[in-house]
């Protein structure tokens, strides 16, 4: 998680580094600190808390320098203050780090013993002090690379040096870190959306790389410490805006984008003449796969799971969804007719990119849904469907959950056609009742009134339950994830045959229930189990259809979304959801857009 920024220029970086680290704050945002070096000295300014803390810090005593780096931190190693707050200095050397060091402790007994303190919790601090010994006898790139060699986990670094005020060193093992490159200065970033205000012109490194970045140059070294030349990508335009506009939050304006993201993406794979869905360079011939697997965490898992039932209901295959945390340190059987898909937002969350890594070495074909086009997890899979939502910002996704499942289901039905596990006529019905998804979306976010008193009825609630059967199954989880993640209100998913096998015993007087009931095959078995709740004193919200007439007293609430495809209701039903989350975490004054304890880009394990 976290963000990195450097930048060596030839005029002062502070306020290029604070702009910068303002749009990093999504990845990390307990504190953030930065560090320049001027007059031979290290300036290293830091609290916990947010960005805007730090500026006003930096208001009352600036901080001179043409070379700095910067960091928003998501603590792993020690709490959120401003002692553990990066960059962690010494006289002589500042790091500020991204991932966790694994061997850390280890490294700090061995420190210890030889006389070194510290002053932080943190893991990172390990580095600092392991540098500020090897620059008493080498030159930094030399210093660097032996640290390197000692150290255990995932890092991205970014470090700068008391005595040499015309470069930063950048290295990365696991955790993302980019390059940029603009006239007289370059940059070090976390990702490329924080160097998109002051370049496009962008490069990677790879695991074991290091860099170093002077204003007009920068050189590339592998694990080998060999020099190397580095691809440089010009980066895409963004069309969409990334201000939050009349809205109050990122995430109310994402949520609301979504008729917009979805009709864009379908665009983008429905061919308008030959009403035809485009898929290229799949690495397996559909025919020939043996098994589909879906690997992704937290939301993108749950796309995955909708994913199953689509492609088992569509197509002959046998088909997983892995959670990556799970499945990377599991005895897998891989199989070269398999085809794992990997699904991210950010296309850089660790355990996913860990599992795709995982089947690049043991040569499985693999295929990645992501946001972020130029992401690590993008560019090391076989091949790249993009969910073109442009960019998310609030940390709780919703408009890349609607495009991942998008993006699946488009892919589900591409492969069923190919296969010839569906008719040919009913394929192209399929596409057509598919165009109508961002007009249904629109109509199902107009109970956003509604969903607000409701969202004022259960605010206070000490927990709630979500129930589905089928692909509202998995809706279900996502509803109650982000129930969690907005408002820190106790939210549990279910299967709603699973009830009577244990968490009915959890339903008392007025527990809020949402029941997604579709009018599909499994309406009236739903329904039934809505009643046991009922029954029990559970305060019932019920998702359904306007077809499906349900009228019971017992009901406390209810929203009736528009009649679609069948295939196609984890679309609208993920809406009301949405909605209620944003409404019950305003209700409770959360901080919707960076809910406590989280992070956008998931990069450590
Ligand atoms: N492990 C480091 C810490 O806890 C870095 C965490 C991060 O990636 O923000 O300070």
């Amino acid at each position: 998680m976290c963000g990195i920024i450097g930048i060596v220029s030839n005029k002062s970086v502070s306020t290029n580094i604070i702009n910068s680290l303002k749009k990093l704050e999504y990845r990390g945002y307990d504190s953030a600190g930065l560090a320049t070096i001027s007059d031979g000295k290290i300036n290293e300014k830091k609290c916990p808390g947010r960005v805007e803390k730090l500026e006003k810090i930096l208001f009352q005593t600036p901080s001179r320098g043409n070379l700095g780096i910067g960091h928003v931190r998501w603590a792993t190693h020690g709490v959120p203050n401003e002692v553990n707050a990066h960059p962690h200095s010494s006289e002589i050397v500042s790091v500020v780090h991204n991932g966790i060091i694994e061997n850390s402790d280890e490294l700090k007994k061995e420190l210890e013993k030889s006389g070194k303190t510290f002053k932080s919790q943190t893991d990172t601090e390990v580095i600092t002090v392991l540098l500020t010994e090897k620059l008493k006898k080498l030159e930094p790139l030399k210093a660097v690379f032996e640290t390197l060699e000692t150290l255990k986990g995932s890092f991205a670094l970014g470090i700068i040096f008391k005595e040499f005020e015309d470069f930063i060193i950048g290295a990365r093992r696991g955790s993302p870190l980019a390059v940029g490159y603009s006239n007289s200065e370059n940059y070090l970033g976390s990702d490329s959306y924080a160097l998109k205000s002051m370049t496009n012109k962008i490069s990677y490194l790879d695991d074991g790389d290091v860099c170093v970045l002077s204003k007009d140059d920068v050189k590339f070294y592998n694990s080998n410490k060999d020099k190397i030349n580095k691809e440089i990508f010009t980066l895409s335009e963004d069309k969409s805006s990334v201000s939050k506009g009349n809205y109050k939050s990122f995430m109310i304006k994402e949520i609301f984008e979504q008729p917009n993201t979805t009709k864009t993406c379908l665009k983008e794979y429905i061919d308008k003449i030959r009403e035809e869905i485009n898929f290229y360079n799949l690495p397996v011939d559909p025919k020939k796969i043996n098994k589909v697997v879906l690997i992704g965490c937290g939301t993108a898992y749950h796309s995955c799971l909708v994913a199953k039932y689509w492609l088992e209901e569509l197509t002959t295959l046998n088909v997983e969804a892995d959670i990556a945390s799970e499945f990377r340190y599991r005895k897998v059987k891989f199989d070269i007719n398999n085809l794992y898909i990997f699904v991210s937002q950010s296309g850089e969350t660790a355990d996913t990119y860990a599992a795709l890594d995982l089947c690049k070495k043991e040569n499985a074909k693999t295929c990645s849904v992501v946001n972020v086009v130029e992401s690590s997890i993008a560019r090391h899979s076989d091949c790249v469907l993009p969910i073109h939502a442009g960019p998310e910002i609030g940390v709780a996704s919703t408009k890349a959950f609607l495009g991942q499942m998008l993006v699946l289901y488009l892919l589900s039905l591409k492969i069923s056609e190919i296969r010839n596990d569906i008719e040919h006529k009913e394929y192209k019905k399929k596409i057509g009742e598919l165009k109508k998804i961002p007009k249904l979306i629109a109509e199902s976010l107009k109970e956003e009134e509604k969903i607000q008193l409701i969202a004022k009825d259960i605010y206070k609630s000490k927990g709630s339950m979500f129930l589905g059967r089928g692909s509202s199954f998995p809706i279900a989880l996502e509803g109650a994830l982000k129930l969690k993640e907005l408002s820190y209100l106790h939210a549990e998913g279910y299967p709603a045959g699973e009830m009577k096998h244990g968490p009915l015993a959890l339903i008392e007087d007025g527990l809020p229930v949402v029941v997604i009931a579709p009018k599909d095959k499994y309406f009236e078995k739903t329904l039934s189990n809505m009643q046991e709740v009922i029954a029990r004193g559970g305060k019932v919200l019920l998702l359904t259809n306007s077809s499906s007439k349900v009228i019971s007293e017992n009901i406390r609430f209810q929203i009736n979304l528009p009649d679609a495809d069948l295939t196609l209701t984890p679309f609208l039903f993920t809406i009301p959801l949405q909605l209620l989350s944003y409404h019950v975490a305003m209700f409770k004054k959360c901080d919707i857009d960076k809910p406590r304890n989280l992070a956008k880009s998931v990069t450590v394990e």
